[in-house]
């Protein structure tokens, strides 16, 4: 395994490529920061996934909001995967980038306003996963405003603990997700009696950056005793929705993801295939985390007290995960000089004690002028940017074979001021 395994960012003698395109090539052509994707990153991740279950009838529902760049939505989407949305904009997403997927939607989220629930409905998605009664109630009577049928499933919260960041995890009893596993036989007998549902499936989603299989399986036989107890009151449940989460390694050590595939697909077909059910999944983070970069550019190197600070020009507002989640990043030099390691903190420019990327890490010394890759950074990464400090928001480049194209341009200020009014 090279160092870099499995990520698609690997030095070829001192300067960092991308699946072979010269990431110092890309930050002069583009400027700084940047984020940086390999189509063939992202394309590996997803077909492992669709090997992993080639002996279930499966959809992958690629989770939107993990990286919801048109041209990622469009790539999957011709690789035969459906989309995870949680909002009507992830809808539209789908509708531009992809409208014949439109039927191999689920829709997630606690807060599904009526807009939403209708858009969703006249694009015929495949299933809603309502989270509360509230949105039962509501989804059957747009239902039947619509003359539609809503295909869909309860968000059942299995009461499992996956060990991850508190931020990310969601299959506790008190989350505000889903509806308590004890409780939802009696919700699927409501939405029974109510018009236009189809209870047609079970969901769950236990949380994200999920490192073990254990409770992906332990949720999943959660799910299959209560689609038995379901079936025994009628209901015909063709679905069963695993939800997303599986994690991938941020740090160093080397990590073999077709394995960790391996094992998750077993841990969730394992319990599905005894039900005859069509299994559908929604990885986000798997797909695109590590098929991506933030490169950014050295402004300055200071000393305060005893630290050093390496001040870049991307900020938190670019990639928040580390000051939201104290996430760690892999941070390389595009272009290695042989100068000795230095411990640095590496922050960006805004105005928050925060605005870090990493604390009190040993890197190769840097200067002025040059440039870092922020490793790991597809997801969760530009879909959680942010205007803060009226920063602009960064460029994004697909390499793809040995072609590189901007994705996104550059936002301008007349993006940026577009909508305000003086
Ligand atoms: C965020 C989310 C996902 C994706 O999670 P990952 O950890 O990125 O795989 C899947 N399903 C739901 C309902 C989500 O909210």
């Amino acid at each position: 395994m090279s160092p870099s395994f499995p990520r698609p960012f690997a030095y070829e003698g001192a300067r960092l490529l991308c699946s072979g395109s010269s990431l110092e090539a890309l930050a002069a052509e583009h400027g700084t920061p940047l984020y940086v994707y390999s189509a063939d990153a992202i394309r590996e991740r997803a077909g492992m996934l669709q090997a992993g279950l080639a002996d279930v009838p499966h959809t992958i529902c690629y989770a939107v909001k993990a990286n919801s760049a048109l041209a990622i939505v469009q790539m999957l989407g011709e690789m035969g995967c459906g989309f995870d949305i949680v909002s009507g904009g992830e809808l539209e997403r789908v509708r531009r980038a992809c409208p014949e997927a439109l039927g191999r939607v689920v829709f997630s989220g606690v807060g599904k306003q009526v807009w939403e629930l209708d858009a969703a409905l006249e694009a015929g998605i495949l299933l809603f996963n309502v989270e509360g009664e509230g949105e039962l109630e509501l989804l059957s009577s747009r239902a039947v405003a619509l003359g539609k049928t809503a295909r869909m499933a309860l968000r059942v919260n299995p009461d499992v603990f996956a060990e991850t960041h508190p931020y990310i995890s969601t299959g506790l009893s008190d989350h505000k997700f889903g509806i308590a596993i004890a409780k939802a036989r009696e919700v699927y007998r409501r939405a029974m009696t109510l018009p236009g549902l189809d209870p047609a499936g079970v969901s769950v989603h236990i949380g994200s950056q999920i490192r073990s299989t254990e409770p992906f399986a332990t949720s999943v036989e959660r799910v299959g005793q209560l689609v038995a107890e379901l079936r025994a009151d009628g209901m015909d449940i063709r679905y069963v929705d695993a939800g997303g989460g599986l994690g991938v390694e941020y740090g160093q050590v080397p990590w073999d993801p077709a394995a960790s595939v391996q094992a998750y697909a077993t841990a969730v077909t394992g319990a599905a295939r005894g039900l005859g059910a069509h299994l559908l999944l929604e990885p986000g983070r798997f797909f695109v985390a590590q098929a991506g970069a933030l490169l950014t550019r050295v402004l300055y190197v200071k000393q305060n007290g005893a630290k050093t600070f390496v001040i870049t020009d991307a900020g938190m507002n670019d990639l928040i995960r580390p000051s939201l989640y104290q996430a760690h990043h892999e941070i390389w030099p595009v272009v290695r000089s042989g100068r000795s390691e230095q411990t640095v903190d590496i922050v960006g420019p805004v105005c928050e004690s925060g605005d870090f990327f990493a604390r009190d890490r040993a890197i190769e010394r840097v200067g002025p002028g040059d440039l870092v890759a922020i490793l790991d950074a597809g997801a969760y990464g530009m879909s959680l940017s942010s205007h803060y400090n009226t920063r602009v928001r960064p460029a994004e480049v697909m390499v793809d074979g040995d072609k590189a194209r901007v994705i996104r341009r550059r936002e301008t200020f007349e993006d940026l001021f577009a909508p305000e009014v003086v």
